[in-house]
């Protein structure tokens, strides 16, 4: 096993966080976030591990300087983690979109930022960001080695039959418009480590991977390979999330265009931002922490709320069930899916057909690794809190 330090970097469009990895103990050196890049009241966290959260206000133009500002307290005489940035072996890029170019991790050169520009209009928001993290790393530290790390990667061995729309196919021809998925970073470490728990091979394995965080998706990973996945074109389809819609009736778009008088990109804009469990609850929340609590005290918005979500959940376990012909685990990931019992277990109540049985006394455990079926269950279901940051560590080492 290499044993380099390696720099995962994901960059929003105003925010940048960071994990200082050691691929040998696979332990977390220090992490942190910068958040409101280009605007007033920028501000840095960093917590060096075993240390104190270390949290300033800085002024960070750009990305360039916050990548600055990151690598210079990395270093730091007193709080850093490194002597020098010779102790930085490799960085490691999350990326958003990939398209179908991208189906594995690979190591950044000229033409792959090239590729990574030319799936920009698949991903506005986050491509564009992701690019700009390269640039000022690269700017910062030229000889050290980059990967890219694909949020769509895992999800390109999905069959013909689950990524195409039915939409006339020259749309796919010209503009590629198909099914990609995203989360696939998380869909795959916690698909393998499904394996490893169960004591079994990935590839005899027929899994479901539900990662159920503010933004939400289902995979169905089939000897080892994905096969389909509940996010399409845009991380908007599939389930409900914390404030996207997941699938609708694609009319309703310009019904409610004429109905409030808004154009489509403002519709749009509802969809994305004022849907999903925030919207149903009637602008309650999109936090499920809110929602249980006020499932508990019997109020009727977030009665609906979770079960509308939980519904759509199961409904994609049973499609998936169908697209696998069986299914051996499921597997509950990201931040409801590891610590929301409540709604494991309204999920798995629709799922009696699969021979489930959940050990209540686990699945009230919260955010920990855990099999929460009972061991005569026919179908496993376990809880495996992802590690996005460990598996693009892995990955660039894997490439560099
Ligand atoms: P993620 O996008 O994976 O970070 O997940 C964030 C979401 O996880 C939050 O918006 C909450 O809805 C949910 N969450 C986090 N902690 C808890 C908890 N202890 N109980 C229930 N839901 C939680």
């Amino acid at each position: 096993m290499k044993d380099i330090n390696v720099l995962v970097i994901n960059c929003g469009s105003s925010s940048l966080k960071f994990q200082l990895i050691n691929s040998k103990t696979e332990k977390v050196i220090a992490k942190g976030i910068c958040e409101r890049i280009g605007i007033e009241g920028s501000q840095m966290a960093y917590t060096p591990a075993g240390g104190e959260k270390i949290e300033k206000i800085f002024p960070m133009k750009d990305h360039t300087q916050a990548i600055k500002l990151v690598l210079d307290a990395l270093t730091d005489a007193e709080h850093g983690v490194v002597k020098n940035l010779d102790e930085i072996g490799a960085v490691g890029h999350r990326i958003v979109h990939g398209g179908e170019k991208f189906a594995t991790s690979t190591i950044i050169t000229e033409d792959v930022m090239a590729a990574i520009e030319e799936c920009n209009d698949l991903a506005p928001l986050h491509n564009p960001a992701n690019l700009i993290g390269i640039r000022a790393c690269k700017e910062l530290m030229p000889s050290t080695p980059m990967v890219a790390v694909f949020d769509t990667a895992f999800h390109q061995t999905m069959p013909e039959e689950a990524y195409l729309y039915g939409l006339p196919y020259h749309y796919y021809e010209d503009y590629k418009v198909r099914r990609y998925g995203f989360h696939g970073t998380s869909h795959s470490y916690v698909s393998h480590r499904a394996a490893e728990l169960l004591g079994q091979n990935y590839e005899d394995l027929k899994i479901i991977v539900c990662h159920l965080g503010n933004g939400a998706s289902v995979s169905a990973v089939k000897h080892g390979k994905c096969v389909d996945t509940s996010m399409g074109l845009t991380p908007l389809e599939g389930l409900i999330m914390g404030t996207r819609c997941g699938d609708i009736d694609p009319a309703i778009i310009e019904f409610l265009c004429n109905k409030e008088g808004k154009d489509v990109h403002q519709i749009l804009t509802v969809l994305n931002k004022e849907s999903g469990v925030y919207g149903l609850s009637g602008d309650f929340s999109s936090d499920f922490r809110d929602l249980e609590k006020a499932y508990h005290e019997g109020e009727a918005f977030a009665i609906r709320t979770m079960h509308t979500f939980a519904y759509r959940v199961a409904k994609y376990i049973g499609a998936y069930t169908a697209a696998m012909n069986g299914v051996d685990a499921i597997c509950f990931t990201a931040g409801v899916g590891e610590n929301g019992p409540l709604v494991r277990t309204m999920i798995t109540s629709y799922l009696g057909y699969l021979g489930i049985a959940l050990d209540e006394e686990e699945n009230v455990k919260r955010g920990v690794e855990n099999i929460i079926s009972t061991p005569d269950s026919r179908t496993k279901v376990l809880v495996i809190p992802t590690n996005e940051e460990l598996a693009i560590a892995r990955e660039t080492v894997a490439l560099v």
